[in-house]
């Protein structure tokens, strides 16, 4: 059973179904069980023994985004996305993880298979890419908005120590995630050049893996584990840092405070998950200490920003990033209505429930453009390909935050 703190929680909800109301998934179903009320009295029931864990219960525990909406608006503070992970795990010790997920989770913990996968993905799937049906979809996802693979992983375009040209005005790691090292190298580029613009030394091991919580969150938290501590055990190795820099929302999210929680829940040492914990930085946040506008050269065009669940809730990062294109010349900041609303992605979300993804994004949609913005800004590589991958014909970018202030530092 689920770890004995969270086994509690169930007994905080007050039935007052507030969660309700503000769940993307239940506002599209309208069914009670589909609704973070309805799955935390399920599994109360199944906690109490007079449930079991059944096909349908699977199907509606996997019928959510993830994106803590729910529990960020509990009047009773129930930890409503902490049950669902923890009990995502239980569901696993009776049911398999579905094939494509089995797949996905031996790929991003495999030292051999990630790299075989990607050098495939870059050699065949790219030009492949081109032959694929237009209208055709992944999940969510037109085959047209797919992004490409990176040339080289970003890891191998760098040295393990990249020094800037004066005297270090600081030394932070810099961990790209998966999406960057693979797919979006714009976004690690432009994080690395923007440190490096401001003297910041940056320490790039050579040794990351994935962050892992594409699979601990699908429930697989043993497949995760090596990945975990793989990790942890790379950061130790530089104790002479000032932070450890993320980019991608998700990865920041699972350091910051996935690690901490699923070794804990697991019975495992968690003193360095909470020495990363509290080291590890958003660029966004990173960047809030410089004094950035002498370096800024005016941009046109109108931006609005997007706040990935991961950011804005299980970070608590809200203001930083906005901080950072409002800061950048000539650019016009327009916020959109609800802009801190789940995008519909939900990492596989969007693979399992197409219908449901795209009737959440098609609102965030409608939000951007009714700003009248010719750029989306968003820190997390989800949302990216979600909201790309959902725009029309119309000439709307979507980038990282961090590619616009390299752009106006004139790509250093
Ligand atoms: S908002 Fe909290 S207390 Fe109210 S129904 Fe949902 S889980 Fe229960
Ligand atoms: S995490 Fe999001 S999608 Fe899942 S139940 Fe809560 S509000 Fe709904």
């Amino acid at each position: 059973m689920i770890a004995k703190e969270l086994q509690e929680e169930v007994y905080n909800c007050i039935k007052c179904g507030i969660c309700m109301n503000a769940c993307p998934v239940y506002k599209q179903l309208h069914v009670e069980g589909a609704a973070p009320r309805g799955k935390v009295q399920l599994i109360k029931k199944i906690q109490e023994g007079k449930f079991d864990i059944s096909e349908g219960f699977k199907n509606l525990l996997y019928t959510c985004l993830l994106c803590e909406t729910c529990t960020v608006n509990c009047p009773s503070g129930v930890k409503i996305d902490r049950l669902f992970k923890a009990m995502r795990a239980e569901v696993l010790k009776k049911y398999k993880l579905p094939l494509l997920k089995r797949i996905m989770s031996t790929v991003l913990s495999s030292d051999q298979l990630l790299p075989f996968c990607m050098f495939w993905g870059r050699t065949l799937g790219n030009p492949l890419m081109a032959l694929l049906p237009k209208n055709g979809k992944i999940g969510a996802i037109s085959f047209s908005k797919l992004p490409k693979f990176n040339g080289k992983p970003l890891m191998d375009q760098y040295p393990e120590i990249i020094s800037p040209s004066g005297k270090a005005q600081g030394r932070v790691i810099y961990f790209p995630g998966c999406a960057n090292n693979f797919l979006f190298e714009n976004v690690g580029n432009s994080t690395i050049k923007v440190l490096q613009r401001l003297g910041v030394e940056v320490v790039f091991p050579k040794d990351l893996k994935c962050c892992s919580l594409p699979i601990f969150l699908s429930g697989a938290r043993q497949m995760a584990l090596s990945n975990i501590k793989s990790n942890l055990s790379a950061f130790s190795r530089y104790d002479n840092v000032d932070a450890i820099i993320v980019d991608c929302a998700t990865c920041g999210a699972a350091f910051k405070e996935e690690y901490v929680h699923i070794l804990g829940e697991m019975g495992e040492d968690t003193k360095e998950a909470q020495k990363v914990k509290n080291k590890v930085m958003d660029i966004s946040q990173y960047l809030a200490k410089f004094d950035l506008k002498k370096y800024l050269q005016p941009l046109k065009g109108r931006v609005t920003y997007h706040d990935p669940c991961h950011l804005v809730r299980s970070q608590k990062i809200k203001d930083e990033p906005r901080a950072l294109l409002k800061q950048i010349p000539g650019l016009d900041f327009a916020e959109m209505v609800g802009a801190d609303v789940c995008c519909g992605g939900g990492g596989t979300f969007q693979l399992d429930h197409p219908d449901i993804s795209v009737s959440i994004t098609k609102n965030k949609i409608q939000s951007i453009r009714n700003t009248g913005a010719d750029t989306v800004a968003s820190g997390c590589p989800g949302c990216r390909l979600q909201i790309n991958g959902n725009l029309g014909n119309e000439k709307i970018r979507v980038v990282h935050p961090i590619e616009l202030l390299a752009e106006a530092m004139g790509k250093v």
